[in-house]
């Protein structure tokens, strides 16, 4: 066996998305350790970046080690207890990992059910509650990666918080690529992942607590079943203004990561970070429907940084996945769950949401698909994204 050397790809599947080259240079500085006062100061400027990208002043906002279902099962563990019910809305493949969360809380999940594609239906959730009294919290995924729809996370959170729930979001691949506003929308909990648009390596879950899940933390009636997630402990290894007890040895050179991605952020800036996604995405659309492609959800619904693009009449899924990856380095993803064999998710995430990336694609996509046979338009799928790209 020898060093392990991966191939340089295009990365514009739903996640992993391309790392900046700044990040993978922060991650191979010299490691130091885990309570190093120069780690621990590095710590608190990483919250206060967190902040920014949450948009929030939550001082309980810190990155769990390890990867966007790490943050996930942090919120459910620590906010769902035996005997709580938890109205979770599923309109795709994550909300479905709610579900299973809160069963696995020993909870009662009351099911909201949106067809894939579409937001999840915010009168659908008022129902749910009108009809189950006492609900303890509720939890939707703001952008479904597995299907590229993006729901109304403001207008979901009021309707939770007028029936006095709490409001568990997944922002996993809405965090840096569309608005996420965990204090102007008062979201209680919310968890992210790294890998998609922040253009950090994948591994770290950031997550973000406000006061009511705080309190909600403090008063259970039951200690949080799982030892490495519970708040109550993990709060004295990342809080402020105290002696920072030892918990478990953070990813040190993974978090320098984080730190740098988080550093980048902040330069661009979220707005004009939204603004690019949505730009690019409006490029990559140019380019495939000039190939005669189409879109599976609607316009009013769509992520820009995940393109769930029907798969035309012929072409043979995996196949042209394959070619894409061989002749091209280019990695798309496959459709999931019931949308498995239907769409290709073409994700412009973080560092991978540039011009470069979407001329590529389109001009390889076209090349694989018409000498797959497929009735595509030839020639003009790059100059549509070039008009579009221009329009700036
Ligand atoms: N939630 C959503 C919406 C996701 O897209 C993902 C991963 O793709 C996850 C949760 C889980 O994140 P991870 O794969 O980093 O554990």
């Amino acid at each position: 066996m020898r060093s392990f050397n991966p191939p340089t790809r295009t990365l514009l599947g739903p996640g992993p998305s391309d790392v900046h080259p700044r990040v993978l240079e922060a991650m191979s500085r010299p490691t130091i350790g885990h309570l190093d006062p120069l780690f621990v100061g590095m710590k608190d400027e990483m919250k206060v970046l967190l902040q920014y990208a949450f948009q929030t002043d939550n001082a309980l906002t810190l990155p769990i080690s390890g990867p966007g279902s790490a943050g996930m099962e942090a919120c459910f563990v620590n906010l769902v207890e035996a005997g709580d019910t938890v109205i979770v809305c599923q309109n795709g493949v994550f909300g479905g990992r709610m579900k299973e969360n809160v069963e696995r809380c020993g909870g009662t999940a009351v099911m909201v059910q949106d067809a894939w594609g579409s937001p999840v239906d915010p009168d659908k959730v008022e129902a749910a509650l009108r009809a189950t009294p006492g609900a303890k919290a509720v939890a939707f995924v703001h952008a479904e990666t597995s299907t590229g729809a993006q729901s109304d996370a403001a207008l979901l959170a009021e309707v939770a918080h007028r029936h006095g729930a709490l409001v568990i979001a997944d922002t996993v691949t809405s965090l840096g690529g569309t608005p996420v506003k965990v204090d102007e929308w008062g979201i209680d909990a919310a968890y992210s992942g790294t890998q998609k648009c922040l253009s950090c390596a994948p591994g770290l879950s950031p997550v973000s607590f406000g006061e009511r899940a705080v309190h909600a933390i403090r008063n259970r009636r039951t200690r949080v079943q799982s030892w490495f997630l519970d708040l109550n402990l993990i709060m004295g290894y990342w809080g402020s203004g105290q002696k920072r007890a030892y918990h478990h040895t953070a990813p040190v050179n993974a978090l320098y990561g984080l730190h740098e991605a988080l550093l980048i952020l902040r330069e661009e800036g979220l707005e004009p970070a939204w603004a690019r996604h949505w730009h690019h995405h409006l490029a990559l659309k140019a380019g495939i429907e000039a190939l005669g492609l189409r879109f599976v959800v609607d316009e009013a619904g769509r992520l820009p940084q995940l393109n769930a693009v029907a798969i035309p009449e012929g072409a043979e899924d995996a196949r042209v996945r394959a070619r894409l990856l061989e002749e091209f380095n280019i990695e798309i993803g496959a459709g999931l769950g019931e949308l498995a064999g239907k769409v290709w998710r073409i994700g412009l995430m973080g560092h991978s949401s540039s011009p470069r990336n979407i001329l590529l694609c389109v001009a390889a996509l076209e090349a694989v698909l018409l000498d797959e046979g497929s009735r595509v338009r030839p020639g003009v799928a790059v100059p549509a994204v070039q008009r579009a790209l221009a329009a700036g």
